[in-house]
């Protein structure tokens, strides 16, 4: 469908003049995160998955295993990278399909090559990425010997997880995940524990999700919604102004916000939060923050987000290689400039919004259209303008709270009043209460800082 009438030089960012930028003084942000494809098989047949069920098929002319002098290519690649833009430390997350069917040794060779090829300049963090039903305890102790952060991808409660993520004869993944995240629970392996990944599911209750995930303590959750473009629909969302994604998400941040203890964060909730209140996000979901990750696929070329591959065949894809290009060469290409110009790459229905700072037009895959490329809102429009401004009406109320109790105790003269829970409270919301007051102007100083 969207392939036929595709004419890839006429979409953005393909129209996007690199060299002008250049010219008006735009310069590349470097790569600090790199996503090695180690492997492009998955053991699970998740029918929601961009990678093997959407529109990019590639993954079955990839090899099945990152080969090891590709490895050492890509560890030299890196390294050249971290010397030329002076990185004193970057981060690679071992990634697939699933990862850990690479096997203990081949992960094993992966960092450490990659992390002495950088040694002693850049230090690398090491990630990997799993659906978590092979994390036995040979992985989990290389991953302790090597400092690798674990994160894990669970869709909510045994009901809820197994009503996409199964494996290819039809049998539900949960009960192997939970097992795999006991073990990563244990001692020592639980520093190790980065998080849970939930694609949201409409069909599922947000409260029961979050709550399910809950009981796993992961020191942070992240909620994606599902892939999809405005050719390609995600589930469940309507060519008109309902909310249904933004519904299920304002009920999760609820049940999240009023918590008394906040002992897990929630990576979407927080961006949203920090962006209302002038500060930066890091995530790729929402906000403006150039996007400085290049992956490497299986094969040794180097790709965009594999996000991407939800819109088009080909969509992630770049023609350099890491045989022959450096990174740098990466950062010239307009599709991945596009995601370091901000404001500069949106829609003029996004650059007029009011939400543009902290929306940021949501993820980049979401805005795809054939014809006009990726320069769109997103097709998450509508939600998230009611998760943004849910956000945004919760903290403000709860800013006047704060700001009626310590005019309260300033009126009572008490020198030392506001107490720790107060004064730790106005800290964080001192910045919020000017800006959840004013937040479009305080949102601009952000983008132009
Ligand atoms: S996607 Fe919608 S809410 Fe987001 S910036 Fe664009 S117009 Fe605004």
């Amino acid at each position: 469908m969207a392939d036929a009438q595709r004419d890839d030089a006429l979409e953005w960012p393909q129209t996007l003049d690199v060299a002008s930028l250049l010219g008006r003084g735009w310069r590349p942000t470097p790569f600090r995160e790199f996503v090695l494809k180690v492997h492009s098989r998955c053991n699970l047949a998740c029918d929601y998955c961009y990678m093997y069920e959407m529109a990019d098929q590639g993954w079955r002319r990839q090899p099945r295993k990152m080969a090891r002098p590709t490895v050492d290519r890509v560890a030299e690649r890196i390294a050249e990278h971290a010397r030329a833009k002076l990185l004193d430390r970057v981060d690679v997350t071992l990634h697939g399909g699933e990862p850990l069917l690479a096997g203990e040794d081949h992960l094993r060779y992966t960092i450490e090559t990659v992390r002495a090829a950088c040694a002693p300049e850049a230090e690398v963090r090491f990630h990997v990425q799993t659906n978590g039903v092979l994390l036995d305890r040979r992985f989990l102790d290389l991953f302790l010997e090597h400092e690798v952060r674990v994160g894990v991808s669970l869709d909510g409660d045994e009901e809820g997880h197994d009503r996409h993520r199964r494996t290819s004869t039809g049998h539900g993944s949960f009960q192997s995940v939970q097992a795999g995240l006991e073990r990563l629970r244990d001692e020592p392996y639980r520093r190790l524990f980065s998080g849970l990944l939930c694609t949201v599911e409409l069909r599922n209750d947000p409260v029961r999700t979050y709550e399910a995930m809950l009981a796993f303590e992961p020191p942070t959750i992240d909620f994606l919604l599902p892939h999809g473009n405005w050719d390609a629909p995600p589930p469940g969302r309507p060519p008109d102004t309902s909310t249904p994604y933004g519904d299920w998400l304002v009920a999760a941040f609820d049940r999240w916000y009023r918590s008394r203890e906040k002992r897990t964060r929630v990576r979407l909730f927080d961006d949203i939060m920090m962006l209302l209140l002038g500060r930066p996000a890091g995530g790729e979901a929402v906000g403006l923050s150039p996007v400085a990750i290049a992956v490497v696929e299986t094969n040794g070329r180097i790709e965009q987000v594999d996000s991407l591959k939800s819109a088009y065949e080909g969509a992630s894809a770049t023609v350099l290689h890491v045989s022959r290009d450096p990174f740098e060469d990466a950062l010239l290409l307009p599709s991945i400039a596009a995601r370091q110009i901000r404001d500069s790459a949106l829609a003029e229905q996004c650059r007029a919004c009011r939400l543009r700072f902290v929306c940021g037009a949501g993820h980049y895959a979401h805005r795809y259209r054939s014809g006009t490329g990726f320069r769109n809102p997103s097709v998450y429009c509508h939600d998230l303008q009611r998760l943004i401004t849910h956000v945004h009406g919760v903290v403000s109320e709860e800013v006047a709270v704060i700001r009626a109790r310590r005019d309260r105790a300033t009126a009572g003269g008490s020198g030392g009043s506001g107490g720790s829970g107060g004064s730790g409270g106005d800290d964080q919301m001192g910045g919020g209460s000017k800006s959840a007051s004013r937040w479009r102007p305080s949102m601009k100083t952000t983008a132009s800082g």
